[in-house]
Protein backbone atom coordinates (compact mmCIF):
# COMPACT_ATOMS: atom_id res chain seq x y z
CA UNK A 1 0.00 0.00 0.00
CA UNK A 2 1.45 3.28 -0.88
CA UNK A 3 0.47 5.40 2.10
CA UNK A 4 0.41 8.55 3.19
CA UNK A 5 -1.30 10.52 0.71
CA UNK A 6 -3.94 8.27 0.00
CA UNK A 7 -4.42 8.19 4.32
CA UNK A 8 -5.00 11.67 4.29
CA UNK A 9 -8.48 12.09 2.78
CA UNK A 10 -9.81 9.00 5.46
CA UNK A 11 -11.48 9.93 8.22
CA UNK A 12 -10.11 9.35 11.66
CA UNK A 13 -12.38 6.76 11.89
CA UNK A 14 -11.86 4.43 8.63
CA UNK A 15 -8.06 5.29 9.69
CA UNK A 16 -8.92 3.33 13.14
CA UNK A 17 -10.77 0.83 11.85
CA UNK A 18 -8.29 -0.15 9.05
CA UNK A 19 -5.41 -0.18 11.85
CA UNK A 20 -7.63 -2.72 13.25
CA UNK A 21 -8.62 -4.74 10.15
CA UNK A 22 -4.60 -4.84 9.38
CA UNK A 23 -3.69 -6.23 13.10
CA UNK A 24 -6.58 -8.83 13.11
CA UNK A 25 -5.44 -10.13 9.87
CA UNK A 26 -1.94 -10.82 10.75
CA UNK A 27 -1.03 -14.02 10.16
CA UNK A 28 0.53 -16.53 13.16
CA UNK A 29 3.60 -14.65 14.52
CA UNK A 30 4.91 -17.88 15.39
CA UNK A 31 4.39 -19.14 12.04
CA UNK A 32 7.08 -17.05 11.09
CA UNK A 33 10.47 -17.05 9.50
CA UNK A 34 12.95 -14.78 8.11
CA UNK A 35 14.75 -15.75 4.80
CA UNK A 36 14.94 -17.50 1.19
CA UNK A 37 14.31 -20.56 -0.02
CA UNK A 38 17.64 -21.32 -2.49
CA UNK A 39 17.46 -24.18 -5.03
CA UNK A 40 20.28 -25.82 -6.06
CA UNK A 41 21.70 -28.38 -8.21
CA UNK A 42 24.89 -30.38 -7.36
CA UNK A 43 27.84 -32.10 -8.70
CA UNK A 44 29.35 -34.79 -6.45
CA UNK A 45 32.95 -35.35 -7.55
CA UNK A 46 32.70 -38.74 -8.87
CA UNK A 47 33.99 -38.43 -12.43
CA UNK A 48 31.80 -41.27 -13.52
CA UNK A 49 28.47 -39.95 -12.13
CA UNK A 50 25.67 -38.34 -14.68
CA UNK A 51 26.88 -35.32 -12.61
CA UNK A 52 30.09 -34.78 -14.29
CA UNK A 53 28.69 -34.78 -17.75
CA UNK A 54 25.96 -32.50 -16.66
CA UNK A 55 22.97 -33.77 -15.12
CA UNK A 56 23.62 -32.55 -11.60
CA UNK A 57 22.06 -34.03 -8.54
CA UNK A 58 19.08 -32.28 -6.94
CA UNK A 59 17.30 -29.99 -7.02
CA UNK A 60 18.92 -29.30 -3.29
CA UNK A 61 16.83 -26.86 -1.41
CA UNK A 62 18.96 -24.48 1.21
CA UNK A 63 17.84 -21.51 3.67
CA UNK A 64 19.77 -18.59 4.00
CA UNK A 65 19.60 -16.24 6.02
CA UNK A 66 20.96 -12.55 6.26
CA UNK A 67 22.74 -11.47 9.92
CA UNK A 68 24.33 -8.22 8.54
CA UNK A 69 26.57 -7.40 5.69
CA UNK A 70 28.19 -9.80 4.22
CA UNK A 71 27.20 -12.44 6.79
CA UNK A 72 24.53 -15.37 5.98
CA UNK A 73 23.68 -18.32 7.71
CA UNK A 74 21.36 -21.35 7.01
CA UNK A 75 21.16 -24.83 6.12
CA UNK A 76 19.67 -27.53 3.54
CA UNK A 77 16.03 -28.34 4.12
CA UNK A 78 14.08 -31.50 3.95
CA UNK A 79 11.74 -31.59 0.70
CA UNK A 80 9.24 -31.99 3.35
CA UNK A 81 10.00 -29.14 4.86
CA UNK A 82 9.03 -26.76 1.83
CA UNK A 83 5.27 -25.86 1.74
CA UNK A 84 5.67 -25.26 6.16
CA UNK A 85 9.16 -22.85 5.18
CA UNK A 86 7.08 -21.30 2.16
CA UNK A 87 4.29 -20.61 4.19
CA UNK A 88 6.19 -19.47 7.30
CA UNK A 89 8.29 -17.40 4.53
CA UNK A 90 5.35 -16.00 3.67
CA UNK A 91 3.82 -14.84 6.99
CA UNK A 92 7.09 -13.38 7.58
CA UNK A 93 6.84 -10.71 4.80
CA UNK A 94 2.32 -10.40 5.35
CA UNK A 95 3.58 -9.51 9.04
CA UNK A 96 6.05 -6.71 7.92
CA UNK A 97 3.77 -5.56 5.75
CA UNK A 98 0.59 -5.36 8.41
CA UNK A 99 2.84 -3.29 10.35
CA UNK A 100 4.66 -0.81 8.15
CA UNK A 101 0.84 0.22 7.20
CA UNK A 102 0.12 0.39 10.94
CA UNK A 103 2.94 1.85 11.10
CA UNK A 104 2.24 4.78 8.46
CA UNK A 105 -1.58 5.28 10.03
CA UNK A 106 -0.03 5.83 12.91
CA UNK A 107 2.05 8.09 11.93
CA UNK A 108 -0.98 10.14 9.94
CA UNK A 109 -2.96 9.47 13.44
CA UNK A 110 0.14 11.59 15.25
CA UNK A 111 0.44 13.86 12.55
CA UNK A 112 -3.65 14.96 12.75
CA UNK A 113 -3.33 15.00 16.77
CA UNK A 114 -1.11 18.05 16.45
CA UNK A 115 -2.71 19.57 14.11
CA UNK A 116 -6.26 22.06 14.92
CA UNK A 117 -9.25 20.25 15.28
CA UNK A 118 -10.75 20.76 11.50
CA UNK A 119 -8.68 17.53 10.58
CA UNK A 120 -10.09 15.31 13.12
ZN1 LIG B 1 27.10 -37.25 -9.10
Amino acid sequence: MKASSGLKRLSTLALRQRREGLAKRLPPVEETLRGSLVERYLTCGNPACKCARGQRHGPVWYLTVTLGPGRTTGGILAAEQLDQVRGWIGNYHQVKEHLEAISTINRELLRRARRPARNR
